[in-house]
């Protein structure tokens, strides 16, 4: 059941904490000056003033514009609602197959639940690469696993318009091939909700993400803002970033309570570690690839090894492939990816500890990391990625 996803229903707020909670209310103005929110709600338009306010307006889809974008049957996947329109979408009529239109994150757990259903599906995108900010050997691996799994890639396809034949959906590449669907999904992506802050003139950071503090002010210290609408400082550049995950949106909502409150409060910086399943894969990042270090200035060196997922007799071990970037100039580690089948989303997390901890490749080629055969080799996969990153170095 979809309800079962709610972690607090609406009225757990009002009835236990107190705390006014009015949905169907959509802000529309922060008047800085009178220290009032304006806005519309099912009685008519509201107006509430405030000592502090919070903007935690999340993130909103990418919704390209050209023809057929808002035929029914072309979907996004954001909300609980969104959720709800698929589900009952597909249980309305014959689905037989699905063209996804993006092929991040989203787009690949969808395809992974479309295929379960056994509903043909395809997926395109206008670029060249399937995941441009993977290594590329690793990007094999989530290819052929993706292939094999059924799902049909189309790199290259830049969606011009989609028309509804009135039994199906044609997907329209602007080169001229064409793909027939009963549903589209479109995953290309989100941006910050940041009009409201942006019209209130609020300084904004990376992508139109709200610029904050490490205390989750923006530029008028009277608003704080957190979640997905909000920008980070980067643990391993120093710089502003945005980065739009689950983590970060709790803690700078904490953080900005803790704020209000008086209570002493310094956001950490963020290292962007993400990790996500792919029929039997796990696909896991954190910090920096290649490209992004060199754009910050550093000067990457890079190195991508397969192991064994376990010790190499024991059974059942599979191929977990890494691939770390490291700094010539200062021998910093800079970034790692990793993909597998087993023991790729917390090991992930070692290395992110290292990004925090600023640890040169040397250094994070010595810490002492648990072994045991059914979780792996002696030396960890980690450990020997940094081994060879060092002689690169
Ligand atoms: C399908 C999917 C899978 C995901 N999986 C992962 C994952 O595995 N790991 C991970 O780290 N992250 C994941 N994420 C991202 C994660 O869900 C977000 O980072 C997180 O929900 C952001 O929380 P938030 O409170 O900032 O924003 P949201 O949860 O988007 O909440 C923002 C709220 O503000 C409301 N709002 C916006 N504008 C206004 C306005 N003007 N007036 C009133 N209300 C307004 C919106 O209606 C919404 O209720 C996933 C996201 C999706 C869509």
């Amino acid at each position: 059941m979809i309800d079962d996803l709610v972690v607090r229903q609406a009225d757990v707020f009002r009835n236990k904490m107190g705390i006014e909670v009015l949905t169907d209310h959509r802000a529309e103005g922060i008047d800085r000056v009178g220290r009032v929110v304006t806005g519309k709600g099912p009685q008519g338009v509201f107006a509430i003033p405030y000592d502090h306010l919070l903007v935690a307006t999340g993130a909103t889809p990418i919704m390209p514009r050209q023809p057929g974008w808002d035929r029914p049957g072309v979907m996004v996947l954001k909300s609980l609602d969104d959720g709800r329109r698929i589900k009952a979408f597909l249980a309305s009529r014959p689905v037989r197959s699905v063209v996804i239109v993006g092929m991040g994150y989203i787009g690949m757990e969808m395809a992974e639940a479309l295929r379960a259903q056994d509903i043909a599906v395809a997926m395109v995108k206008p670029r060249p690469a399937l995941l441009p900010w993977l290594a590329s050997e690793l990007v094999e691996t989530v290819s052929a696993t993706l292939e094999k799994a059924g799902v049909a890639i189309h790199t290259g396809f830049d969606v011009a318009q989609i028309v509804d034949d009135g039994d199906r959906l044609q997907v329209m590449a602007a080169a001229g091939a064409s793909l027939t669907a009963d549903m589209v999904l479109v995953a290309v992506g989100v941006r910050p909700n940041s009009d409201l802050a942006a019209a209130a003139g609020l300084a904004l950071g990376p992508d139109r993400s709200i610029a904050i503090d490490a205390q989750t002010r923006t530029s008028d210290p009277a608003i704080r803002a957190a979640g997905d609408c909000a920008d980070a400082f980067h643990a391993v550049t120093g710089q502003r970033t945005w980065i739009p995950l689950a983590l970060r949106a709790n803690r700078t909502g904490w953080a900005a309570a803790d704020d209000v409150c008086g209570k002493p409060v310094t956001l950490p910086a963020v290292v962007g570690s993400a990790v996500f399943k792919v029929f039997e894969l796990g696909v896991a990042r954190t910090g920096l690839t290649a490209k992004e270090a060199a754009d910050a200035g550093f000067e990457p060196a890079t190195v991508t090894i397969h192991t064994a997922s376990r010790a190499h007799a024991h059974p059942g071990a599979s191929r977990i492939q890494v691939h770390l970037v490291g700094d010539k100039g200062s021998g910093r580690l800079l970034g790692a990816q990793m993909v597998g089948r087993e023991g790729v989303a917390h090991r992930i997390n070692t290395a992110a500890a290292a990004l925090h901890a600023q640890m040169t490749v040397e250094q994070f080629s010595q810490m002492d990391m648990a072994y045991a055969p059914p979780y792996g080799p002696a030396w960890d996969p980690l450990l020997v990625a940094a081994n060879q990153l060092i002689k690169t170095l």
